[in-house]
């Protein structure tokens, strides 16, 4: 499905949409209606789920979207988190540099400096998509951070923080504490993070306002590797090693060792592949892990692999996640800023711990599922989420409003609803109301019928609908948890 085809159904349905519609919308911002939100908590409770059963002292902790400048000055955002704009002179319309290169010319320009930029825009003669003319302002650097000017006097200056990490490094020492001094750490963040992108243009890709599921791991370099095993897993990663060949290709995790990858990484890297292709159902044809290569990567990092899905609506394969080992670089950089240690002494050796960023963009992937997962099938719309996954796990159905079916069927929902997400319907003909449950993701529609309630009598039996194939069972209604239970427990 193309990009609008698929907004246009999330937005009938109540998926999301873009914020402040009678407002006319500012681009980069958009709601989850009532059925996105919840694949959102869903997708969000299967990823903490997930990725903190990895240890047990890795943990989940919240905290503030508004953060201090000296923090974010340590972290480098202050000077760094920049990206390169050009005006054009004609009509005044801002571009963010690079990509009005690539949008324009299809030339990839993320890893180019500013006199790179201006030469590929010279020589590209790059037209402004809006007024046509060629005549552009050089391109200068411009931080994407919101500032915010807290209190009356305005002297506290803040800026709405640009990832949730910042919020796990400066939670680092009081949690190494109260956690017994143990490494690794695992502290886990989801929320709200925010970029002042010059012209975001692509949906749900590119936001001013994002939702960050991060999970930072604090650990002792000289140990890591003897904590995380995996050499002899017999799982193939897809990968593209762009510093040994330009391809994707398949990896074991021996193979990757081999190659000099260090064994906490690649171990990771499984456990990411696992969490799309198992828990979330994502074909394998669709996954990859993508290196970054020095240019494109921050300078902190040590090791970058991005995680991509192939969307259809995007026209490709895109970031949705991202492996990152930034070596002890924030850490000291907190220690120098703030002064205060941030050394851990472990058996006499004393050092300041190394980290590993694992970091999804929530809004991405709550994308990526629905690009994936709707489907057109003889002429109906399907939403073939795994069922842990859907907004509803079940729906209910009277036949008909009358002969008693009705109430039989309320009191089903009703017995249900303790332990699954159930949606009562009687209006409307049976064929509109299982399609509207196909293009929401419903897994399982419940119908009462004749076969249950005959001549007054209440003969026990239900029948299931399952989405997918649109086969039905009949099931004893005291079955029903049982039987829904079964395809509900995620992998
Ligand atoms: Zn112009």
């Amino acid at each position: 499905m193309n990009a609008d085809e698929l907004y246009a159904i999330c937005r009938r349905r109540g998926f999301l949409w873009q914020s402040a519609e009678i407002y006319s919308s500012i681009s980069g911002f958009y709601d989850y209606g009532h059925l996105g939100a919840a694949l959102k908590r869903n997708w969000e409770n299967l990823w903490l789920r997930f990725f903190l059963s990895l240890n047990d002292n890795y943990h989940l902790i919240d905290t503030p979207t508004i953060m201090p400048e000296a923090a974010l000055k340590a972290s480098g955002h202050v000077d760094l988190f920049t990206d390169y704009l050009v005006t054009c002179r004609n009509c005044s319309q801002p571009y963010r540099a690079d990509a009005l290169i690539e949008e324009t010319a299809g030339i990839e320009a993320e890893s180019l400096n500013a006199s790179e930029l201006d030469a590929k825009i010279t020589e590209l003669k790059i037209k402004c998509p809006r007024c046509g003319q060629a005549n552009f302002t050089e391109a200068k650097p411009f931080n994407m951070m919101f500032p915010v000017s807290i209190g009356a006097t305005g002297k506290d200056r803040g800026f709405l923080r640009p990832e949730t990490a910042q919020g796990a490094y400066l939670n680092f020492n009081r949690e190494f504490e109260t956690c017994r001094r143990k490494l690794p750490l695992g502290l886990a963040i989801i929320g709200r993070a925010y970029r002042n992108e010059i012209s975001p243009r692509q949906g749900l890709y590119r936001l001013r306002e994002l939702i960050q599921a991060e999970l930072q791991i604090f650990f002792d370099p000289e140990k890591f590797n003897q904590q995380y095993r995996c050499r002899d897993e017999p799982e193939k990663l897809s990968v593209v090693l762009v510093s040994h060949r330009p391809e994707l290709r398949h990896y074991t995790a021996a193979e990757l060792l081999g190659l000099g990858m260090p064994e906490f990484y690649v171990y990771h890297m499984l456990r990411i592949q696992k969490f799309y292709t198992v828990t979330l159902g994502v074909p394998l044809q669709k996954f990859r892990f993508f290196e970054k290569s020095e240019k494109e990567r921050a300078f902190y990092n040590r090791i970058h692999f991005d995680v991509e899905v192939e969307m259809e609506s995007l026209g490709g394969f895109k970031e949705v996640a991202g492996l990152h080992y930034r070596g002890d670089y924030d850490l000291t950089r907190h220690q120098t800023m703030s002064k205060v240690s941030h050394e851990v002494n472990i058996d006499g050796r004393k050092f300041v711990p190394h980290v590993l960023e694992l970091s999804f963009g929530v809004d991405r992937n709550i994308w990526a599922l629905l690009d994936l997962f709707m489907v057109r099938e003889n002429e109906r719309n399907l939403l073939k989420l795994k069922p842990y996954l859907a907004p509803y796990h079940c729906g209910v159905f009277p036949l008909f409003k009358r002969d008693g079916l009705d109430k039989v069927a309320l009191e089903i929902s009703e017995s249900l609803k303790n332990e699954f997400r159930v949606f009562y319907d009687d209006s409307g003909s049976i064929g509109r109301r299982y399609a509207r449950m196909d293009e929401i993701g419903t897994p399982f529609c419940i119908t009462v019928d004749y076969d249950t309630v005959q001549e007054g009598q209440l003969k026990d039996t239900v029948t299931v609908r399952f989405r997918d194939t649109a086969q039905q069972e009949r099931v004893q209604i005291p079955q029903l948890h049982k039987y829904l239970g079964r395809f509900l427990l995620p992998s």
